[in-house]
């Protein structure tokens, strides 16, 4: 699974991306240990339940740009297959989603900073019971960047009750030079563009309108999330979506519910988030959860922090 993939000449100071070079790198990796799955051995597998040894399957969550711009002409280059997962609130309705506005509020500003803006912007009673306490000023100063951005992530995903989280990301967005219009154009490739990747042979699925954590939600809101994601994708691409990938992913994104409505609406493969490799019984019994790795889980996969220098 990859996410950010960029030559970094142009990233904001404490953006963090996987740098093009190391993408390339572990592309030679992967092709040189085994290979990488086309469309068709990835569905070759899904009919049989039966794993190709050695065959890898390259998966793009969130419709960034860079997958337009860097990704797909190295995998052209390379004749190569790959999976995107597009969410479809940028597409649909021109905003940000809540979780890029924090990576763009991070990006730009640093995790002290943003951890500064926060404690100005969360009230007591916008907090879950039981986190209050820390709302102090202490907590927030004396933190190294990294354990400040993981901070500010906990504090957005965890201790905020569900219903401020998207102002307190706006919030952040705003104070950190962020503009919606601005930023999904730069952010997100756009409809021509995955229309362009689509037409280049790559797979798109969906991976829901607003990026929630499905399990979250109520039987409703998922029903809209998952179903409305897989419609609004079909209408921009022309076409019926089959697979779908859970945000954020692992055992706890997702429910029984989401399961059958992913049923319902035809979906034939569906990745999560779990490390390790897809097992014949994965195929067989669990094709819409199947198990994924994170790009840095291989060789070549440390991630950069702001612009390249030289
Ligand atoms: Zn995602």
């Amino acid at each position: 699974m990859y996410h950010y993939v960029q030559p970094g000449r142009s990233a904001p100071p404490h953006f963090r991306y996987l740098p093009l070079d190391s993408f390339r790198r572990q592309l030679d990796h992967f092709q040189s240990n085994g290979h990488i799955a086309s469309q068709a051995e990835l569905e070759h597998a899904l009919a049989t339940g039966r794993p190709e040894p050695g065959a890898v399957v390259l998966t793009f969550d969130d419709g960034l740009r860079d997958h337009h711009d860097y990704v797909l002409p190295e995998l052209r280059a390379r004749g190569l297959w790959a999976l995107f997962y597009v969410a479809t609130l940028p597409h649909t309705d021109g905003h940000v989603l809540d979780v890029h506005k924090v990576h763009l509020a991070l990006g730009r500003r640093g995790g002290r900073r943003v951890l500064e803006e926060l404690e100005n912007v969360i009230r007591p009673e916008m907090l879950e019971p039981g986190y209050v306490a820390q709302l102090s000023g202490a907590i927030y100063r004396g933190h190294v960047e990294d354990e400040a951005t993981a901070l500010v992530k906990r504090w957005l995903n965890y201790y905020l009750k569900l219903q401020h989280r998207s102002f307190a990301c706006e919030e952040v967005f705003r104070r950190s030079g962020g503009d919606a219009a601005r930023d999904v154009e730069q952010h997100y490739a756009s409809g021509p563009q995955l229309r362009a990747m689509r037409a280049a042979g790559l797979g798109i699925g969906a991976h829901s309108i607003s990026h929630p954590l499905l399990s979250q939600l109520s039987d409703a809101e998922q029903e809209r999330e998952v179903l409305g994601s897989i419609h609004a994708l079909g209408e921009l691409l022309g076409e019926p979506v089959t697979s779908f990938c859970f945000p954020y992913g692992g055992e706890h994104s997702f429910n029984a519910h989401t399961l059958a409505l992913l049923q319902r609406a035809g979906i034939r493969c569906c990745f999560s988030l779990e490390p390790r490799d897809i097992s014949a019984a994965d195929l067989q019994d669990r094709p819409l959860a199947l198990p994924r790795y994170d790009c840095n889980q291989f060789p070549h996969g440390t991630s950069r922090v702001g612009p390249e220098r030289g």
